[in-house]
């Protein structure tokens, strides 16, 4: 069976101390029977979502399945592009954000639009939605976060969501932002011990070796600022060996 995964907005693990960035991974995987989004972005990324989409040929209404790696704003700012998807959620997810006042991350817009859509609520761990294309549950930052798992020439890929934010959580098994810690070093311990490559919900594709976590790519954004005012910023990371 021919996957071919794609990245079309890239994640990026930076904080401001203004707000959310909110900067996540959106990926595609095309099978030859099916298109499956995994997670949408925030609204702010929804210019070069739909630019690179069109850069695959993939048109919006062409997108099969959705999958919601969970439900705070920065991964579902998109769902009412995709008008003939069905979304998978969580199960665990869905009843954790449904009247949630607490979590303020809860984009409400967007279960609005879930509720009047087709929703596929996931109950198990280890569920395939698709032949090859598994979620499992990876629960931590929010009860009811998944991951999916490609059966990538037999090598496992798993998108991660926030399950895993980026490398210094899948080197270290934790991380902030996180509702309960114990669960979430489980989850990625999890990950670990699956994947062959793991893109988290905010950083770039990252292989595990032997030898540690690779960073496939580097990671840079360019931040303008009107003229008149001082300078571009330009910020990088370079790709390598995570050291923990
Ligand atoms: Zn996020």
């Amino acid at each position: 069976m021919t996957t071919a995964v794609d990245v079309l907005c890239r994640g990026f693990p930076g904080k401001a101390d203004v707000g959310f960035l909110g900067w996540a991974s959106v990926a595609i995987i095309r099978t030859e029977q099916v298109n499956v989004l995994f997670d949408t972005g925030a609204q702010g990324a929804r210019p070069v979502l739909l630019q690179n989409m069109r850069k695959l040929g993939v048109d919006p209404s062409e997108i099969d399945v959705v999958v919601l790696s969970h439900l705070h704003f920065d991964h579902t700012g998109n769902v009412a592009l995709f008008r003939n998807a069905r979304f998978v959620i969580s199960r665990t997810e869905w009843y954790y954000a449904m009247g949630n006042d607490q979590d303020v991350c809860v984009d409400k817009g967007a279960m609005e639009l879930l509720v009047a859509g087709k929703v596929d609520l996931v109950p198990d761990d280890d569920t395939e939605i698709e032949p090859g294309l598994k979620v499992i549950l990876t629960p931590g930052h929010t009860p009811g976060c998944v991951s999916l798992v490609v059966d990538k020439e037999r090598e496992a890929w798993i998108l991660t969501g926030d399950a895993v934010k980026n490398r210094a959580e899948l080197a270290t098994a934790s991380g902030p932002m996180t509702l309960d810690p114990a669960a979430t070093a489980r989850s990625i311990n999890r990950v670990k011990s699956i994947a062959s490559r793991v893109l988290p919900g905010h950083d770039c594709w990252l292989r595990l070796t032997d030898d540690g976590i690779v960073a496939e790519e580097g990671l840079s954004v360019r931040i303008n600022l009107p003229k008149g005012m001082d300078g571009v910023f330009d910020l990088v990371i370079e790709p390598g060996l995570y050291c923990s």
